[in-house]
């Protein structure tokens, strides 16, 4: 099964997808998570990539996607994935698409988790707290959950447009929302 999940800063993507991979025995791929792992070796990559995550900016999209184009071509990926955190921008929607075409396979899903963004925000900063993730801070937060409502929310239309689109309510435990996403995808 081919699955996206998206959802702003804080609706509990991570959380969410570590779980849903897990029951649908396909890899969890978070680009966020690439990233920070790059960051923390001090790779090239990473160097590049910190500057706009601690600004909370967008990486630019030749970046992202030749990333995600070599993670998505790894052999655990030829079966299904749960991409998290991608696609973020209209040219990342057309390069997956074209990833995938490449290989005859095409998307089956796209999750969008929906929160209260009162919430969202208090969830972001209590997790710099417990985590201290430097994009974490009230300013960034804000950047990130404006940048997620200009960019990447628009995108879900075009998923709907699609019919692949499934919307969850991502309020409640996290149980709650893993159950509502499972019976979802069919599972
Ligand atoms: P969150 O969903 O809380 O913003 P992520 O871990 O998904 O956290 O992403 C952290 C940061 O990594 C983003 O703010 C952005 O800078 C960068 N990033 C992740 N995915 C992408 C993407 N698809 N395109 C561009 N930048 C990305």
């Amino acid at each position: 099964m081919r699955v996206v999940l998206m959802g702003p800063p804080g609706a509990g993507k991570g959380t969410q997808a570590a779980v849903v991979s897990g029951k649908l025995a396909v890899p969890h791929i978070s680009t966020g998570d690439i990233f920070r792992a790059n960051v923390s070796e001090g790779t090239e990559l990473g160097r590049t990539a910190k500057r706009y995550m601690d600004a909370g900016d967008y990486v630019p999209d030749e970046v992202t996607n030749a990333m995600v184009r070599d993670r998505l071509a790894a052999p655990d990926a030829s079966a299904g994935f749960l991409l998290d955190g991608y696609p973020r921008t209209t040219a990342q929607v057309g390069e997956l698409d074209d990833m995938l075409a490449a290989r005859g396979t095409s998307l089956d899903h796209v999750v969008e988790l929906t929160v209260d963004v009162d919430e969202v925000v208090a969830r972001l900063l209590a997790r710099a707290q417990e985590q201290g993730r430097s994009d974490d801070d009230e300013q960034v937060v804000r950047r990130r959950l404006e940048l997620y409502a200009e960019q990447t929310a628009p995108l879900t239309d075009s998923y709907a447009a699609r019919g692949l689109l499934v919307r969850i309510d991502g309020m409640g435990s996290i149980d709650s929302v893993t159950d509502r996403i499972l019976s979802a995808l069919g599972g």
